[in-house]
């Protein structure tokens, strides 16, 4: 009966921590999977989220079906964030928000929003990018393409192809770009790249869909959105795909948002509508717990302060690693450039290593990263970053 059915490999970057914890090597390090674990290798409970858990805890109270679209207080808590506080878009109410299952679900549903009510666009991906997005988008019948983004060679963004790329695409097709701490490359755009970019996209009245999973890991809050708000400045159509799960620290919870800007109050009720439809059609509505969660975090004035100390802390430890990453680097192997770690933001460093030398550091020094040579740089810590440097080094002579 079930015969015919494909066999699933598993995920790529999901079967690497099984590989990991069935490795007896007690010096071993999971730098594939991109979760931001602290000092001690663990990962933290913001104490934001302590605070707001003893909240929901206290007393604990019934749990009735959430709406459709999630709680008002998560979905306000995705908007001030993402287009700022006072946001003239905001007060104009040209923004459909709901809350998601984090932000692969933010990602499905606006790819089924696009299949069903833009049947012509295709959408386009950077080259390289988070493999889920082309799952996802395909996955609900979008066609999938690519832009050019990153030169491994020079460890570089390669902007001038890029826009001349986009500039041909057509009308109403979807350009899914990384608003800060791109995902496998840690490559950003500049502002400037970002408003050159952003006036084609308006002049060829394409789709901005901007997936932002790491917002604070990059500069700052703001900063890290300010192509979100130039495309809206601009008048772009954008959808907007945010998650929770790491500048929160509530991988599990799966909180995060979809938000769709529309030229019009009443376009913006429409698409409301239509998420909402969407998510009734493939699981009602979301769980309650993480929305509360991310609901008292956000909401709450002095909480929200705390919330971004916290993340600003993470950014910075990551940023130190780096540091120190490149500096044995450079010591060790004096003949190659490894400017390239401090110049990548949030999470990730895309390394160019070779998949023989990612298969010697695994088998050799039971260092994990993920095949495409990405290397999630929230895994180091004092006590590992001398250790994967130095096997790095070896694996580079
Ligand atoms: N987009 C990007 C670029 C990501 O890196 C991730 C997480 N790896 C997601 C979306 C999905 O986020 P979530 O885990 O909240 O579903």
């Amino acid at each position: 009966m079930f015969e015919r059915v494909d066999y699933y490999a598993g995920d790529p970057i999901l079967g690497l921590v099984d590989k990991f914890v069935a490795d007896s090597n007690p010096n071993k390090v999971n730098l594939g999977i991109g979760i931001y674990y602290d000092e001690d290798s663990k990962l933290p409970v913001l104490e934001c989220v302590k605070t707001a858990e003893q909240r929901i805890a206290d007393p604990i109270s019934p749990r009735p079906y959430l709406p459709m679209a999630g709680l008002p207080g998560h979905r306000l808590a995705c908007q001030n964030l993402l287009f700022g506080k006072d946001a003239a878009v905001l007060q104009e109410k040209r923004v459909a928000t709901i809350a998601t299952l984090g932000g692969s679900g933010a990602l499905k549903v606006g790819a089924e929003f696009i299949h069903e009510w833009f049947p012509a666009s295709k959408c386009y991906v950077s080259d390289p990018t988070w493999s889920n997005h082309i799952a996802i988008f395909e996955g609900s019948d979008v066609e999938v393409g690519t832009y050019p983004y990153y030169d491994t060679a020079t460890s570089s963004i390669k902007f001038d192809e890029m826009l001349a790329f986009i500039a041909k695409l057509n009308k109403h097709d979807v350009v899914l770009l990384h608003p800060c701490c791109h995902n496998p490359t840690g490559m950003d755009l500049t502002h400037a790249q970002w408003d050159e970019l952003l006036d084609i996209m308006k002049q060829r009245e394409l789709i901005a869909f901007m997936d932002i999973a790491y917002q604070g890991f990059g500069q700052d809050m703001d900063h890290d959105a300010y192509a979100i708000r130039k495309a809206v400045a601009l008048g772009l159509p954008v959808f907007v795909s945010n998650s929770f799960s790491k500048n929160l620290s509530l991988y599990g919870e799966r909180v995060g948002g979809l938000s769709v800007v529309c030229p019009t109050a009443e376009e913006a009720e429409r698409v409301f509508g239509q998420l909402n439809y969407a998510v009734r059609r493939i699981y009602t509505s979301p769980p309650s717990h993480g929305g509360r969660v991310v609901d008292i975090v956000m909401n709450d004035e002095a909480l929200h302060q705390q919330w971004v100390g916290e993340v600003y802390g993470m950014r910075d430890r990551i940023k130190a690693m780096r540091l120190k990453l490149k500096s044995v680097l450079e010591a060790n192997v004096p003949a190659r450039n490894f400017d390239y770690i401090t110049k990548q933001n949030g999470m990730f460093s895309f390394t160019g290593l070779t998949p023989k030398q990612i298969e010697r550091l695994q088998t050799e020094f039971g260092v994990y990263i993920v095949s495409n040579s990405r290397m999630c740089m929230a895994g180091l810590n004092v006590n590992n970053v001398d250790y994967v440097a130095n096997a790095m080094a070896e694996v580079l002579k």
